[in-house]
């Protein structure tokens, strides 16, 4: 380790008190204090400065981030009271990395840290083949750059470090959208591996970090299911991975995405698999609305976020609902549907809800074959409910 690791650590700025019995949630690993849960802030702390959090009582519950104007007063980093330094992020990365199996999951990308749910709120880690891809959430974890990102550099041995915080919870916190490298040279796309697949990162400009790691188990799941002479419709297709796993199964694969520059990545990652597969530019609404009706064994709907917002709710389902009123016709008897939320706005009971409705205005049974959430190196918290987001249904048309 080097001395890097052994920065001073953060100073504490002052203390954050929590209401009567609001400390039992922090006790049970629950991270966030709400604004209207404490009770008072002493020591005069700026925003994205580390405080302590005390219960009503006086009782110290941990260090925290602080942020006045955010939603969230304060997140916990610590529930021991340590110094934040590089001592603290390298033991909260070696324990994330003692979770993961990158060699099980036979691939060099995968997801090193996920913020609240990796102990570190606000900041997030993708690995590809030693290229890492960071979001920074909170101003506090923005401010603690110079504590964590040697640690990264030095634990995981990266090659690059390129920031790519643009998500739309950075608004709420009075951020502005950031990108840019933060260490090394980032190329401009990177190759990494997933279970035999070769496949093409944008890290700089693709969509989240570049790849949908967290579709790795799910892929898995469609390469055991899948057989040879079936027809796959991938929608939303982006980097063509569902296509590319399909297509090697032996399965006849078509890919949809509305980016042209998008399907021209699926085409270039099937191409670099030697796998056969078509990936067509268009609009996947409109393109279920003029499907051939029973074509399909196999559509794919993994549509993005949508509703990144509460208000935004009722879209979501409506995009739902539509994509599976229109994929259930063009399915064959027996064929089978994977359908995706990775929005924490829509959960699995209103998943599964909407795309009953769907069915039942198509007069049409469906089976769930089973039932899948994110892959472990993105873990679900359970006393965190807002970990999970991505949650998926695998149903079968009977009749
Ligand atoms: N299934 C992919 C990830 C999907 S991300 C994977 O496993 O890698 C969502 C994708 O949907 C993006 O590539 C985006 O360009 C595409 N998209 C968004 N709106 C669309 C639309 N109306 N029709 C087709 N593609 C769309």
């Amino acid at each position: 380790m080097s001395n890097s690791t052994h920065s001073d650590p953060a100073l504490i700025h002052g203390a954050v008190r929590l209401k009567p019995g609001r400390e039992k949630k922090i006790r049970s690993f629950y991270p966030w204090v709400q604004r209207e849960e404490v009770s008072g802030v002493t020591g005069d702390p700026t925003s994205g400065a580390l405080v302590k959090l005390e219960s009503a009582a006086g009782e110290l519950l941990g260090i925290a981030t602080y942020d006045k104007s955010s939603r969230f007063t304060a997140r916990l980093l610590s529930r021991d009271d340590v110094p934040i330094d590089g001592v603290f992020f390298e033991r909260k990365l070696r324990e994330a990395l003692a979770l993961r199996d990158p060699e099980g999951w036979r691939t060099n990308a995968f997801r090193a840290l996920f913020a609240e749910a990796d102990g570190v709120p606000g900041l997030i880690v993708d690995c590809y083949a030693n290229h890492l891809a960071v979001q920074i959430r909170t101003l506090a974890m923005e401010l603690l750059k110079p504590v964590w990102l040697p640690v990264l550099q030095e634990v995981l041995q990266a090659e690059s470090i390129y920031e790519r915080s643009e998500m739309a919870g950075r608004k709420e916190e009075s951020l502005e959208p950031k990108t840019g490298p933060l260490w090394g040279e980032t190329p401009d796309i990177v190759e990494i591996e997933e279970a035999g697949l070769r496949f093409l990162v944008p890290i700089k400009g693709g969509l989240k970090t570049g790849f949908y790691i967290d579709q790795r188990d799910n892929r898995r799941k469609l390469g055991e299911r899948v057989r040879p002479n079936q027809k796959v419709l991938d929608l939303f297709c982006y980097t063509g991975a569902f296509s590319a796993v399909a297509s090697r199964a032996g399965a006849q694969v078509l890919g949809v995405d509305i980016l042209p520059e998008t399907a021209d990545l699926a085409r270039r990652n099937l191409k670099l698999n030697g796998l056969e597969g078509t990936i067509e530019t268009a609009n996947a609404f409109e393109y279920l609305e003029s499907a051939e009706p029973g074509a399909w064994d196999w559509i794919l709907l993994d549509p993005p976020a949508i509703a990144k917002a509460r208000d935004k709710r009722d879209s979501l389902k409506w995009a739902v609902w539509k994509l599976v009123f229109n994929a259930l016709p063009a399915l064959k008897p027996g064929g089978r549907l994977l359908v995706c939320s990775c929005s924490y706005q829509m959960g699995l009971t209103e998943l599964g809800e909407t795309a009953r409705l769907a069915a039942n205005d198509r007069g049409c049974k469906l089976i769930v074959e089973d039932v899948s959430v994110q892959p472990p190196d993105h873990p679900y918290l359970l006393q965190f409910p807002e970990s999970l987001y991505l949650k998926c249904l695998w149903l079968r048309k009977c009749g």
